[in-house]
């Protein structure tokens, strides 16, 4: 299979991580979730996992540097050379998204697709709050959904001018979803030369 290099977008409970991972075994790209890199700097207990924490648990977000930094390094490793990357939770801000392009070009990847996995604000506080994560206060919850629309969902425009740029609609079941977005990632592999 020709390796494909995504971008996942949606909203925090918008089922982008399940999704993530049925994308990863049915096309291959490796799943690269800060937010999961982030956790498990948390569950080591550094220093670093110490401070992020703290940032996590307030709902808001980890330094474009700091982000940046671990993301070229992942870009950077073999397994994502041969499979290609899922980008999952990054980039969150214009000086992430600017700075991983920089990073993607300077180890000559294409960035194929860009997803946007859409599910309303309303429909996503409630999974939110059901799924109890230690983090999912309403308060946090707020905040995150805030600074999403604030800080993320300009990068939309940012994309759909590199013409890479694919709206799904995230509402349904799992498998509902995954085949509106396995139909979009094959007709994207299809035309990869
Ligand atoms: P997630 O699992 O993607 O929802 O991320 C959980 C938390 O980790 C977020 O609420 C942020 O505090 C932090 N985080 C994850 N990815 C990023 C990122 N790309 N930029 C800044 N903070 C992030």
């Amino acid at each position: 299979m020709k390796p494909i290099n995504v971008i996942i977008f949606g909203r925090q409970g918008s089922g982008k991580g399940t999704q993530s991972l049925l994308i990863t075994k049915e096309f291959g790209p490796v799943h690269i979730s800060t937010g999961d890199m982030l956790r498990a700097a948390v569950e080591k207990g550094t220093e670093f996992g110490l401070q992020a924490k703290a940032i996590m648990d307030r709902g808001e977000l980890v330094s474009d540097e700091v982000i940046s930094g671990i993301v070229a390094e992942r870009l950077s490793q073999s397994d994502v050379i041969q499979n290609g990357c899922l980008l999952d939770g990054v980039p969150r801000t214009l000086g992430q998204a600017e700075s991983i392009m920089k990073v993607l070009e300077k180890l000559d990847f294409s960035l194929d697709l860009v997803l946007n996995l859409e599910v309303p604000i309303d429909e996503v506080t409630s999974r939110m709050l059901s799924r109890g994560r230690a983090d999912d206060t309403e308060e946090a919850i707020a905040r995150r959904l805030g600074l999403y629309e604030q800080e993320t969902a300009p990068l939309f425009e940012f994309f759909s001018e590199k013409g890479v740029f694919e709206v799904v609609d995230g509402l349904g079941s799992e498998t509902e979803v995954f085949d509106r977005l396995s139909a979009v990632i094959t007709r994207v592999l299809s035309d990869k030369k």
